[in-house]
């Protein structure tokens, strides 16, 4: 055994630093001489990217567990809820309609061992989305409610996640942070000091000069100031999986002072996808597009069209988005956590998700000064494992959308390569549903996620796997008619209960 780290040094101090400072604070072996210390290094100049406003479920556990209280989060951070993401006009029906379909928290239940996925293909849902066949999440969306019932009453049993103010949340974590006795140095990093065995020795910093290090974790953004520039670890692209390498920003004012929406929207534009996060005091929008199919004039014109009103007077600020990921997270004595290790669109507001996980497994694998390989290697290939169930997961929309109607949309889906793993599966999918063995890794996206996207996208009525469909089983029609009347009278009763989303977030 060798000797125990004393100190783990964050250079970052965006979401990923003080979410890295959270959970190591909350989660680390504390001890006779206080634990680990935790010192956090930001630059006073270098502003942080400003954007990464989505999340997913697991957020009320971290919060939780970092001893943060909901009510203080949502009030300082203008929080709201999330009940799913809805993909708008991704793909277009067998008579060339727009598609628009949610991807919610929550997965089909079986029916004598059986997905509801495969009923809802065979017997058809009697004209409803097929998420209303299992989940409330598109009926309260519709109505802009919440996941909580209305004073005493009970809530809908819906999966949630929040939206926050990116920049709030940081100071949130800070302050929250700097008060449980994390040390918080505001200063550059100017110059990494390695030792004879390659490891990082020291961080010199423009004003407070040579720190030290034991452990350093880089949150230092798309700069990986730590792991790429001065360790050397390659970077690797995933430009040839996927095109959108830009995006831009903006915040809009809420139109409607009553309506306050409790999805994420993402809607296919002409060369990428607009998202709109709507907060409690203002909604976050931006466009992600690709630079190879519109100049920035052009993807500007096009969000402030798609904007329309709201859009008046907007000036989106432009984000370029380095996205692949580092051969390595975790290389010598240096783990990169958040945009410095890597990232891919945010299709699915996984980025948070990854830093949180990531952070988990590093506390999992904590080393000693020695360093142990197997520690390491065991943790490089949970975050290989990481990128590939997120990456797959993200190529899959575009893998299977339809449109024809940009150059955009068709290079996306015939010139882009698809990950063998999600060229594998598609080909199999084509003869029947995606099943629990069909997927090796999931932390986010189960084969229930999968099916809610293939049968939102209706992609087997618009030619995916034309009578290929070969599901062997006899099914009950009639218990499927069963299930459905029972399921949308409970769903009925729950979204009736269920308070407004405005109201929701006023009373907390
Ligand atoms: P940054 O926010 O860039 O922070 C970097 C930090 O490093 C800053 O504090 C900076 O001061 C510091 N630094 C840099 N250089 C130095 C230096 N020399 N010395 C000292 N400090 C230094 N994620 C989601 O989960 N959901 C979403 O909906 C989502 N949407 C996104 C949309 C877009 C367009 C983009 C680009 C990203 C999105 N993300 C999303 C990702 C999310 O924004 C990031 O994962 C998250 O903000 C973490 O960023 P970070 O802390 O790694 O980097």
């Amino acid at each position: 055994m060798g000797e125990p780290i004393r100190e783990v040094t964050i250079v970052g101090g965006g979401t990923a630093g003080w979410m890295t400072a959270l959970l190591l604070q909350s989660m680390l072996k504390g001890g006779p001489e206080g634990g680990v210390r935790i010192t956090l290094i930001e630059s006073p100049n270098i502003p942080t990217v400003g954007v990464g406003e989505a999340t997913v479920p697991g957020m009320p556990r971290t919060l939780k567990q970092g001893g943060i209280d909901e009510r203080t989060f949502f009030k300082t951070c203008n929080a709201s809820f999330k009940l799913g993401v809805v993909f708008g006009h991704w793909n277009v029906d067998a008579e060339g309609k727009r598609v628009d379909y949610i991807n919610p928290f929550a997965h089909p239940p079986a029916i004598d061992g059986v997905s509801a996925a495969e009923y809802a293909l065979q017997f058809g849902t009697g004209g409803l989305d097929f998420v209303q066949c299992f989940s409330p999440a598109v009926d309260l969306a519709a109505q802009a409610k919440g996941p909580r019932g209305r004073g005493e009453m009970p809530g809908p049993p819906v999966g949630f996640a929040y939206h926050l103010d990116a920049g709030k949340f940081a100071g949130l974590l800070k302050e929250h942070c700097v008060a449980r006795g994390v040390r918080h140095v505001l200063d550059d990093l100017v110059e990494v000091e390695l030792d004879e065995r390659g490891y990082v020795a020291a961080l010199m910093l423009e004003r407070g000069g040579r720190h030290g290090v034991e452990l350093v974790i880089d949150c230092t953004g798309f700069r990986g100031l730590i792991i790429n520039q001065a360790l050397g670890e390659p970077f690797e692209s995933y430009g040839k999986y996927l095109a959108n390498d830009r995006a831009m920003a903006v915040q809009v004012p809420h139109r409607d002072p009553v309506r306050l929406d409790s999805v994420t929207k993402s809607t296919a534009l002409g060369a990428g996808w607009a998202w709109r996060v709507p907060l409690f005091n203002r909604i976050g929008t931006g466009y992600v597009f690709s630079s190879a199919h519109r100049t920035d004039e052009e993807a500007r014109a096009e969000f402030l069209a798609h904007l329309g009103p709201d859009g008046e007077g907007a000036e989106p600020r432009v984000i370029p988005m380095r996205v692949g990921r580092n051969r390595n997270a975790w290389v010598k004595n240096c783990v990169a956590v958040g945009l410095s290790g890597g990232f891919i669109e945010p299709l699915e507001s996984t980025a948070i998700h990854m830093i949180d996980t990531a952070v988990r497994w590093l506390v999992q694998y904590f080393p000693d000064r020695d360093f142990a390989d197997p520690l390491r290697r065991r943790f490089n290939h949970l975050v290989d494992e990481l990128y590939n169930e997120v990456r797959d997961f993200i190529c899959l929309h575009y893998a299977l959308g339809n449109r024809t109607d940009d150059q955009y949309w068709i290079d996306a889906r015939e010139s882009l390569e698809v990950p063998d793993t999600l060229a594998e599966n598609l080909e199999l999918w084509q003869y029947g549903l995606p099943a629990v063995n069909d997927i090796r890794f999931v932390s986010l996206f189960s084969p229930a996620t999968y099916q809610a996207v293939l049968l939102g996208k209706q992609v087997y009525e618009s030619g995916f796997g034309k009578g290929k469909f070969c599901s062997g089983r006899t099914l009950d029609g009639a218990k499927w008619a069963a299930y459905l009347k029972r399921a949308r009278a409970g769903i009925g009763a729950q979204v009736q209960a269920a308070a407004g989303h405005r109201e929701l977030l006023r009373a907390l």
